[in-house]
């Protein structure tokens, strides 16, 4: 157990760093991505941090984690990688080490339950990443049963160091060192738990168009989160079907999917919404029959909510 004490007093924890960041410089070149905190906490978005509680709400965990944070904060993970199930990672010690995190993949049934749960609930995959959510699709994702996150024995760890213990301290760094990298890249929570966060809006928007609009709120998401306005001009060009091109360009390659079929939507969710509340100038007699019938629809169900 005398393993765990921290660093060995003949190594400074400057030379150490320095000597993983030569190996993983010699290992994987220019494509080393070492985990950097910079502010007072260690993650500060719903996905990071979210991951981060997800491991501190276990028992199996709690006794470990803490040395994880420090081992992080000191620039101990010279690099981390998220693939589909799978975590890798080189930690500076005593020697450089290797981790590896396996992840299960999230249970086909858990997922389609979920799925089922959030249907017409979540509006864009901007909102979803960014965790703008409703109260309660925050409280199934992080369930500790039916939620996204894994638990314990979901999770399957293997250091090169020689520390016995079930979480070595190399290992509880890489754990946070995902929450950290969950910030900056939320899509890579689903890649690494094997599922298609795409599909959580897919069903949304089969379920929006005869049960529940949640267009508006698209609209207005998309609209505050990258600065621009989606005014007629788009709407038109939507129109003309050039929806591909312009959403390309505003927006970023993550959310593009999903985007494309937003802005769609949006478009005519947008017009039903003028007529109920009257906010921009140009005349909206204009809309080409194609559009006019996606409207009706929406409309139907759409007039008054607001969420
Ligand atoms: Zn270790």
């Amino acid at each position: 157990m005398y393993y765990d004490f921290g660093w060995q007093p003949y190594v400074s924890v400057a030379t150490k760093l320095s000597n993983a960041k030569k190996f993983v410089q010699k290992k994987l070149g220019g494509k080393a991505h070492p985990i950097t905190v910079d502010g007072r906490k260690i993650t500060s978005t719903f996905w990071g941090t979210s991951w981060c509680e997800n491991l501190e709400k276990y028992g199996d965990f709690e006794n470990r984690m803490p040395r994880g944070r420090t081992y992080l904060r000191n620039g101990s993970v010279v690099h981390l990688e998220i693939h589909k199930g799978v975590v890798k990672s080189y930690v500076a010690g005593s020697d450089t080490y290797e981790i590896k995190v396996k992840i299960d993949p999230l249970p086909a049934k858990q997922w389609n339950a979920f799925k089922k749960k959030c249907a017409g609930q979540i509006g864009s995959v901007i909102e979803l990443l960014q965790g703008k959510l409703s109260k309660n699709i925050l409280t199934m994702v992080t369930d500790k049963q039916s939620g996204l996150f894994p638990s314990p024995k979901e999770i399957h760890f293997d250091c090169s160091c020689p520390d016995w213990a079930s979480m070595c301290k190399h290992v509880a760094a890489t754990m946070y060192g995902i929450g950290v990298m969950l910030d900056k890249e939320p899509e890579l929570f689903f890649k690494l738990r094997g599922v298609d966060h795409l599909e959580l809006i897919d069903s949304s928007v089969s379920i929006a168009t005869d049960k529940k609009d949640s267009d508006t709120i698209d609209t207005e998401n998309i609209e505050s989160i990258f600065g621009i306005e989606l005014d007629d001009s788009l709407q038109e060009t939507t129109e003309k079907n050039k929806t591909k091109k312009t959403t390309k360009k505003t927006t970023k390659k993550t959310a593009k999917k999903s985007t494309k079929k937003s802005v769609a939507k949006k478009s005519a969710a947008k017009k039903t919404t003028k007529s109920a509340k009257p906010k921009k100038k140009t005349p909206t007699n204009t809309k080409p029959k194609a559009v006019k019938k996606t409207i009706k629809k929406a409309t139907k169900k759409s007039a008054k909510k607001k969420r």
